[in-house]
């Protein structure tokens, strides 16, 4: 839902699709008209199609690879419908704690930022060299995974934003090659 929505807009319809839709096994044996119509008013209704035919694989096309759950592995999650490098990351790591990296338009941001500044993170030969830092920089374990790749998200959308670099209240910035603190070699 969030894809190219804000969060304040999904809030409401979050609410109402998982009242309705509490599992991937009720979302499987609802017909698609029926997701639309929970959906309608979010727009972009092929996210809403994308999400139902998966529920449809995993628990009845295809059960008896999935057993009715989602995979825990980036490369098995993006072979399902919709499911991009991000979500593929995002639900590996932020479901199932796997050592799995994940760029969206933030953590491109601030890997850019931090690593790379000549780089640019729209230009798809930067986005995939964005992204193999990204896997560079992932912590040993799964679970310290999880909080590093919570932490650079968090960092992008309230510090390192689109608009201004907060850098003097920046936890990265004495390894920043953007920050615009001037001080930041005495802190
Ligand atoms: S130091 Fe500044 S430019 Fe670097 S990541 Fe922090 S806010 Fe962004």
């Amino acid at each position: 839902m969030l894809q190219q929505t804000q969060v304040s807009r999904v809030l409401d319809f979050y609410d109402r699709f998982i009242t309705r839709f509490p599992d991937l096994a009720t979302l499987a044996s609802a017909r698609e008209s029926q997701v639309v119509s929970q959906w309608r008013g979010l727009g972009y209704y092929a996210r809403a199609r994308n999400l139902h035919a998966l529920a449809r694989r995993v628990v009845r096309e295809e059960a008896h690879v999935y057993g009715g759950s989602l995979p825990d592995s980036p490369d098995a999650l993006r072979v399902l419908p919709g499911v991009g490098a991000y979500t593929a990351g995002a639900v590996a790591s932020f479901a199932y704690e796997k050592r799995a990296a994940l760029v969206d338009t933030n953590v491109a941001r601030v890997l850019q930022r931090v690593f790379a500044p000549h780089l640019h993170p729209k230009r798809g030969r930067d986005l995939r060299h964005l992204w193999a830092i990204a896997e560079a920089v992932l912590p040993r374990t799964g679970r310290a995974a999880w909080t590093h790749n919570q932490a650079l998200m968090e960092l992008g959308a309230l510090v390192c934003t689109a608009r201004e670099k907060r850098c003097g209240r920046c936890p990265v910035r004495v390894m920043c090659a953007s920050t615009e603190d001037l001080d930041r070699g005495s802190r």
